[in-house]
């Protein structure tokens, strides 16, 4: 297939593009570096050999989506663009909505006019909000009691993707629901490279273990869970990068809704010790009070996505964590800055 892949020079979207390249798939990456690097395409290139078109283009502009989708004749797009910080959305909640929302409709109006008929959507286990059971499976709500406007974005998007999978009868969109995606590519050429103070577990830890950040702050050891801290699905992302690709080879006209997850849940004070062991270093931390609109236990029932898309999880939290520390200390500065660059 020729697949499209918007936001492909991002975390997500750039193992993807690895995984899609490397099982012959023809890969377009559609970006506008406002979160990411054009060296992660090069990265992409060179661990796979294969030719790799980008087109930069900013997809919120329904001219320029036009533009960048034009003379391409794919087979899919994976929509991975977009803004995904869940406190700056908070902060910037119509900034979010308008880049979200805007680039969903103009990739969705390229889809119709292309004729494309598969489309794989980003979406997020934050739909679920507070889950009313654990773990979650796909028939739980979507959309009830959402914290932030990143996460209500998703599940707007999500069904604008089902109101136009029923005008458009022979689209087949798959909706993906990510857990917590960790780790990277296994020759630390490529990861995560989150710009200024990373909001996220996983690349904090890491460089409080690099020595860019003195220490880190756990969210609460007052949840009830196993240890107190919250607990979270953590995903290898190259297993999320293969359940993409299980679900472009598997898409079935219509909608439907997968989470990828591993099914397993781990607590904050779990990833510490696992990445202290994986990299010898200790973990400096101090446990502050709960980050607002955060939830105690977030695991996933990746059942359906086990069953009908012949996929499931291989990578350990372990090995995630050997990923993230060989990208994190070959790369200190991620893909442009240095080791001391401070936001
Ligand atoms: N967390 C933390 N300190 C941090 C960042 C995150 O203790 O600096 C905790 C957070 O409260 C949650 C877990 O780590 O229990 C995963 O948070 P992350 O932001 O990575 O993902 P989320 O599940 O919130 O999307």
């Amino acid at each position: 297939m020729h697949v499209i892949l918007t936001g492909g020079a991002g975390y997500i979207g750039s193992h993807t593009a690895v995984v899609l390249a490397e099982r012959g798939h023809t890969v377009t990456i559609i970006d506008d570096f406002s979160n990411s690097h054009p060296a992660a395409v090069e990265r992409v290139r060179a661990i796979t050999g294969a030719n790799i078109e980008l087109r930069e283009a900013d997809l919120t502009d329904s001219v320029a989506a036009a533009k960048a989708f034009a003379g391409l004749n794919a087979d899919a797009v994976i929509h991975f663009a977009g803004l995904k910080a869940v406190g700056e959305s908070v902060a910037e909640p119509i900034r979010y909505y308008r880049v979200n929302i805007n680039s969903a409709l103009n990739v969705l109006d390229q889809i119709r006019e292309r004729g494309i008929k598969t489309l794989v959507f980003s979406s997020s286990a934050t739909v679920y909000g507070d889950p009313q059971a654990l773990p979650i499976d796909e028939t739980q709500p979507v959309g009830v009691g959402l914290t932030n406007p990143y996460g209500w974005s998703k599940a707007m998007i999500e069904q604008i993707i089902r109101d136009a999978a029923v005008a458009q009868g022979d689209l087949a969109a798959v909706l993906l629901r990510y857990f917590n995606p960790v780790g990277a590519h296994p020759s630390g050429q490529i990861g995560e490279d989150p710009s200024g103070i990373p909001n996220n577990l996983m690349p904090f830890v890491s460089q409080v273990a690099v020595g860019k950040r003195a220490k880190l702050s756990v969210f609460g050891d007052g949840y009830k869970t196993k240890d107190g801290t919250g607990v979270r699905d953590y995903i290898h992302v190259m297993d999320l990068a293969a359940g993409h690709a299980a679900a472009l080879e598997h898409a079935q006209a219509g909608v439907t809704a997968y989470n990828l997850g591993s099914g397993e849940g781990s607590s904050v004070f779990e990833v510490i010790a696992a990445f202290e062991q994986v990299s010898g270093r200790k973990i400096a931390y101090d446990v502050a009070p709960p980050r607002s609109g955060d939830v105690a236990e977030v695991v996933a029932n990746p059942a359906k996505a086990n069953r009908e898309l012949n996929w499931r999880t291989e990578l350990s939290l372990e090995q995630a964590c050997r990923d993230s520390w060989k990208w994190q200390s070959q790369n200190p500065g991620g893909y442009l800055g240095s080791a001391q660059e401070t936001p």
